[in-house]
């Protein structure tokens, strides 16, 4: 089996750990019998300066011919005072916007060889907890209504928070599928004490529930979700909530790992196509010096083996790859707190001798 693979290289430390990421492939590919034919995309800053925009003419097409895209990273302070639209971030939504990506998957994984460099208290820690969150990604308040007008009190703003039961049933889907793979528990994060289209989230995912009778759902308002990650995040199997929500439950679920260098994240659509990248930037303060951690980018790789291809077993083998590494003491700067530490080319060396 060949699979087509889209990869946006994109700035700072993106062409170097794609480089990594595209080793642990090949070698994964060899081991279990297929192989990989990488087209490459222009986007993001790169593109900015070669085409003037951050998403070419054709740049799309490549990625929607393709089984999957994988992306490093874009952006970059060269291009930080660009209009919105020359933004090299505007290529990402573009890509998400053009393959109708709706749902966000974010694993946070607490590995007990790293939970010290978790802010949590040690014996809360010592737990460790694996979630994965899944976050709606093209609806509610990011995409609603908005505007301003003048009021008797000044200049009013206002942001609409919109959901049809279309949108959350098939974000719902995807978590309660996800969670019969794990450990077949859903937790639906809301305001359903304030909020009507959160009252309509709830209703839509219990009666989705009945689908699903092996799968056990809780219900959890947002507000106590922000407590309960720092609380007692081992209780937390999938989480499945709406954009706003998800973008700010799971930028706490990657803090509390201690380690964003290690985190990779799937975006979905309706086909098997999807994008993966860390969930990581471009990192340009240690561009071009053999210390970005191609651990999140080559996480990212194996969530597409099983995600998209349905290669299980060579997913496995990566991620068993990464543990055994890291269970080995091997550390790249930024998780090495101030420890011995490796560069880039060794840690991937690393990696490639692990992999089986
Ligand atoms: P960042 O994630 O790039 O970096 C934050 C810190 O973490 C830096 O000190 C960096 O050196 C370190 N870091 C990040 N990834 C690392 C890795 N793999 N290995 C070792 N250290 C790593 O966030 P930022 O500095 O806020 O943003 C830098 C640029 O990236 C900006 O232009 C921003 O817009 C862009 N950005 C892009 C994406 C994306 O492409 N999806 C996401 C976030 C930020």
């Amino acid at each position: 089996m060949n699979y087509k693979i889209a990869l946006i290289r994109g700035d700072g430390i993106g062409p170097e750990i794609i480089d990594s990421t595209c080793q642990m492939l090949d070698k994964t590919g060899q081991i279990y019998g297929f192989t990989f034919e990488y087209r490459d995309v222009l986007a993001g800053g790169r593109a900015i300066d070669e085409c003037g925009v951050p998403l070419p003419e054709g740049a799309l097409d490549i990625c929607l011919q393709s089984d999957s895209v994988l992306l490093g990273a874009v952006g970059g302070p060269k291009w930080d005072n660009l209009p919105g639209h020359l933004r090299p971030e505007r290529a990402l939504l573009g890509v998400r916007k053009g393959m109708e990506l709706f749902a966000n998957l974010r694993p946070a994984r607490l590995m007990p060889m790293l939970k010290d460099a978790s802010p949590l208290r040690s014996e809360i820690a010592a737990k460790g907890f694996d979630i994965m969150i899944v976050r709606e990604l093209t609806g509610g308040i990011y995409f609603g209504k908005s505007g301003r007008y003048d009021s008797p009190d000044g200049e009013t703003a206002f942001d609409t928070e919109t959901y049809s039961v279309n949108e959350i049933r098939r974000i719902g889907k995807v978590a309660f599928e996800t969670a019969r793979k794990r450990r077949k528990l859903v937790t639906s994060i809301d305001k359903a004490n304030v909020l009507e289209s959160s009252r309509l989230w709830r209703e839509t995912i219990h009666e989705l529930a009945a689908e699903y009778p092996d799968v056990e759902l809780r219900d959890m308002l947002v507000d106590n979700a922000a407590m309960q990650l720092v609380l007692n995040p081992a209780q937390f199997d999938v989480i499945v909530t709406s954009n706003i929500f998800g973008d700010i439950l799971s930028d706490e679920a990657s803090q509390l790992t201690g380690s964003i260098g290690l985190l990779p994240s799937a975006s979905l659509g309706a086909t098997t196509r999807g994008l993966y990248e860390p969930i990581h930037g471009s990192a340009p303060d240690i561009a071009g010096q053999n210390l970005a951690n191609p651990i999140a980018t080559v996480l990212s790789a194996a969530m597409m083996l099983r995600l998209s291809f349905g290669l299980t077993e060579a997913a496995d083998a990566i991620e068993t790859a990464v543990d055994e590494v890291l269970a080995a003491g091997l550390r790249t700067k930024d998780i090495a707190r101030g420890g011995p530490h490796i560069g880039s080319d060794a840690m991937t060396r690393a990696l490639l001798d692990q992999l089986r």
